[in-house]
């Protein structure tokens, strides 16, 4: 299977019947992009800039970001690189901005919320990005509740010529209020990791509650459904940067629900490009309306299963 789905990995993400799904890569830091590149990612979908600030007490200065930055840039010419905003907090603590003893940590001051509170460190992120504005350049936010807090995000990166504007949908009242928060945006991307995390109020990092929240439980696939009618209604791009786009047959029912972009760990790669290659997109739309039918996971993977039988 794995000779296969390499020999059928060349060219762009498209379905069989040839509607493109660029296929993009999520990376952690520079040394990855190499990885990406060899895996003929077609861009970065999500870059996580927490790596800049790892181990550190004071912020990384203005070049080294620029250098980070322009680094992805230049690795993908003429390709989409989605940089994401510090997201620290939760499952991702730093030293470099610490926040309050929390209770809930992921229910608490994370990602745009903390950054938020800390505008010289916004400040200098956004800068250096502008400064290495380039045609692929999207910037987005993490954690984003509110069209509010989307519409004061998109404020602060294009009073500084940032053009390409995003926002992650990660909680579950962004993606419930999916078309507001489009209105104040360019794009959005769901995170389905912190999505399937807050929408089942199961964190992420306790194993005991990990079967609760399954990518594949129809109740993720609404919200994702949810989210791409309104972009698609919107005119604007919605892509996949949780681990879900991952599975071969989950990355044909998010194209199904409506998603436009893909961005997984480059290893995934070759095998959703082939997924996505044995199926037209009506297919992956019949997949996904049978996976959203059920009742549970297990249910969703199988009657959507039965629907992609080019997953062998
Ligand atoms: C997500 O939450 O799905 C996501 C892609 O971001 P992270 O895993 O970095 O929180
Ligand atoms: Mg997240």
């Amino acid at each position: 299977a794995r000779q296969a789905a390499l020999a059928s990995s060349e060219g762009p993400g498209r379905t069989a019947d040839g509607h493109l799904v660029p296929l993009l890569a999520n990376i952690g830091s520079p040394a990855e992009l190499g990885d990406a590149v060899n895996a003929r990612a077609e861009g970065i979908g999500l870059y996580r800039t927490e790596f800049l600030f790892l181990g550190r007490t004071e912020a990384p200065s203005a070049e080294e970001q620029r250098r980070a930055y322009r680094g992805a840039l230049d690795a993908f010419p003429g390709g989409k690189v989605v940089v994401r905003t510090l997201d620290v907090g939760a499952d991702k603590p730093l030293a470099f901005l610490p926040g309050p003893a929390e209770p809930n940590p992921a229910l608490g001051e994370r990602g745009l919320r903390r950054t938020r509170r800390f505008p010289a460190v916004m400040d200098a992120q956004l800068g250096a990005l502008a400064a290495v504005m380039a045609e692929g350049l999207q910037v987005m936010a993490p954690m984003v509740a509110t069209a509010e807090e989307a519409g004061w995000f998109a404020e602060e990166c294009r009073s500084r010529g940032l053009r390409d504007v995003g926002v992650m949908i990660e909680i579950p009242s962004a993606a419930l209020r999916a078309g507001q928060v489009l209105a104040q945006v360019d794009f959005v991307s769901i995170g389905t990791n912190d999505l399937a995390q807050y929408a089942f109020a199961a964190d992420r990092q306790v194993a005991a509650v990990r079967e609760l929240h399954d990518p594949w439980h129809p109740a993720l696939l609404d919200l994702v459904a949810m989210v791409a009618s309104a972009a698609s209604e919107a005119g604007k791009p919605c892509g996949i940067c949780g681990e879900s786009a991952a599975d071969p047959a989950l990355a044909c029912v998010l194209v199904g629900l409506g998603a436009t972009t893909l961005s997984m760990g480059a290893a995934a790669l070759p095998f959703v490009r082939a997924a996505l290659a044995a199926h037209p997109l009506e297919q992956c739309g019949r997949a996904a309306a049978a996976a959203r039918a059920q009742a549970t996971a297990g249910e969703a993977r199988a009657a959507a299963r039965a629907h992609l039988p080019g997953l062998g």
